[in-house]
């Protein structure tokens, strides 16, 4: 099946890196105008150059701090000046955070709710009135697994991803009279920027393969995925192909959730 998003304007939180980069470049590839929002300058220059390779449409690289209200006001009137209208919104921007729950201040809870939660109902809830008057839209919420099925100790994560399932059920129950079709992917373990990062980081003495390799003995599939792959998924959500799907949670995850 060949996915077209031919004429389609999207934007994807976090698109500098791992996941959202990958999602990027598959939209682009596809015949979307793309932006992409994240932080830091020299990582979002280097994702334009290598999504516009690949593109068919307008590629746009944003520096914008979603968890900021402010910060994504600015971020939308600059797509909106560049696209003149946004059907497709990928909430993707996120980090991990968690901890045992009586270390988890307020100010903790705050930034990670800012960052996942309001980051997604803000950036939608700009977007949401043109799709709604198009009679076409989609919403993508990257989310992990957890927020079907939280462990001790995944506070706030968890939370803050569960808090983002039943935003992602909400909107596609008000979404759908208008073809505004809203979903969540819930992420299990996924090669990316991060993984690399914390491979960095971790005192082991083996290379970022043996890492990959070993976290992926934990999956039902033995292995962990690729952006590619999860980037497949949200093109086909994103698409007219996948025009009769809205208000699901679809674990990515190589069979790893305990739960449906
Ligand atoms: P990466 O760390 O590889 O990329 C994260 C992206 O988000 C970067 O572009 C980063 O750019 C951006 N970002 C982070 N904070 C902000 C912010 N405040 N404002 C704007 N952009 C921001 O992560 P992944 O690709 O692995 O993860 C993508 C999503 O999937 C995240 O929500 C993550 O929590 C979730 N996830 C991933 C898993 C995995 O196995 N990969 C597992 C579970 C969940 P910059 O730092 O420059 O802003």
């Amino acid at each position: 099946m060949e996915i077209k998003l031919d004429g389609r304007a999207a934007v994807i939180t976090g698109g500098s890196k791992g996941l959202g980069l990958a999602m990027a470049k598959r939209f682009a590839a596809s015949g979307a105008d793309v932006a992409m929002l994240a932080r830091g300058q020299e990582a979002l220059d280097a994702a334009q150059a290598e999504v516009a390779a690949v593109a068919k449409g307008k590629v746009l690289a944003i520096a914008c701090d979603v968890s900021k209200a402010d910060s994504i006001q600015r971020a939308y009137d600059a797509v909106m000046k560049g696209f003149g209208k946004i059907d497709i919104v990928v909430n993707n921007a996120g980090q991990s955070r968690t901890g045992a729950f009586e270390t988890v201040t307020d100010e903790i809870w705050q930034e990670d709710l800012d960052l996942k939660l309001f980051a997604a109902i803000r950036l939608t809830r700009l977007a949401w009135p043109q799709m709604r008057a198009r009679k076409w839209g989609r919403v993508i919420n990257v989310l992990n697994t957890g927020a079907k099925a939280p462990r001790a100790g995944s506070a706030p994560t968890t939370i803050s991803r569960a808090a983002g399932m039943a935003l992602t059920k909400v909107l596609a129950g008000e979404g759908a009279p208008d073809n505004v079709l809203v979903n969540a992917m819930l992420v299990g373990i996924i090669v990316s920027d991060q993984i690399k990062r914390r491979h960095e980081a971790s005192s082991a003495n083996r290379t970022l393969e043996e890492t990959i390799a070993e976290a992926g003995k934990g999956v039902p599939m033995g292995r962990m995925g690729t952006a590619e792959e999860f980037a497949n998924l949200a093109c086909f959500l994103s698409s007219d192909q996948g025009g009769y799907i809205t208000g699901t949670a679809i674990n990515v995850d190589g069979g790893m959730s305990p739960v449906v």
